[in-house]
């Protein structure tokens, strides 16, 4: 297989419990070098597990992750998986931009340094280079004059973008959004639509679990809606969102008020 051709996530027979509750149950997602994909679907459904999982920041019970091309968290020897080191783990991660409801910005550190902390520590790159790359970034997502800004001195929106510039700034092969919005005044999340929009199609593959269902309409090539721990049905979002075939994604939409 080409380069280009290899996906930038691969998801194979994934599952998880937490105790007896199976949560993912099954999951098998292809994402395409420079794909978008938004994931819809009620709470409690899985979704932020889905992300945690691509992400390693949850074991697997069953299955394969593969980002790049490359296995998450295991090494396969002799048909066994092994987990990887904590170190190994942080590796693979700096390279899997994740953005957060919360933001999850260093409180005691400036836009600007939570930008270059994970470039300069996790991939020990040079700091000149870093530093002009991230006020790039700044620049790209509109907030270059908040650069020395603490995080409590910003809006949400203003935190959420710098969150963006910080998954950017790993030069991730993908990024993985949870809810970016939900924590937003409504008057802020346009904001931030915005700037994701800006990265759809860039090369960079995105996947976003969102509620803004006018958003995934509009940005997405692929709509998957995840209920109850499993795929009920993904493809473009001309037929998921406005010819579902499966009764649970209308009812889903339905009580959204899309359809
Ligand atoms: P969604 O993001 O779609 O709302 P989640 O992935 O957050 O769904 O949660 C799916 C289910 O897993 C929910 O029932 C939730 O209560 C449960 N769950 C999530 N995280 C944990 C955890 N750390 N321990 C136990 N149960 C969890
Ligand atoms: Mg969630």
């Amino acid at each position: 297989m080409s380069a280009a051709a290899t996906p930038a996530v691969e998801v194979r027979g994934v599952r998880k419990s937490y105790g007896a509750q199976e949560i993912l149950r099954g999951i098998d997602l292809t994402v395409r070098s420079g794909e978008v994909v938004a994931v819809i679907g009620p709470s409690g459904g899985g979704k932020s597990t889905l992300l945690r999982v691509l992400n390693h920041l949850e074991t697997l019970d069953a299955g394969t992750v593969h980002i790049d091309g490359e296995l998450i968290g295991y090494r396969l020897r002799r048909n066994v998986l092994h987990p990887l080191t904590d170190r190994e783990v942080r590796r693979q991660r700096s390279r899997i931009g994740f953005v957060f409801q919360q933001f999850n910005l260093f409180p005691h550190l400036t836009a600007l340094e939570n930008v270059t902390l994970a470039p300069l520590s996790a991939q020990g790159r040079p700091r000149d280079e870093v530093e002009r790359e991230a006020r790039e970034l700044l620049a790209r997502v509109g907030i270059a004059a908040f650069a020395d800004a603490y995080p409590r001195t910003l809006s949400g929106g203003q935190q959420q973008r710098v969150a963006i510039a910080r998954a950017l700034a790993l030069r991730p092969r993908v990024i993985l959004f949870d809810e970016p919005t939900s924590a937003l005044d409504p008057e802020l999340v346009g904001e931030v639509l915005a700037v994701i929009r800006d990265l759809a199609h860039t090369g960079t593959a995105l996947v976003i679990v969102t509620h803004e269902i006018g958003f995934a309409r509009e940005v997405a090539d692929t709509v998957v809606f995840l209920d109850d721990g499993a795929i009920v049905e993904q493809g473009p979002p001309a037929q998921v969102l406005d010819h579902p075939e499966h009764p649970r994604t209308r009812a889903f939409l339905s009580r959204t008020g899309i359809r």
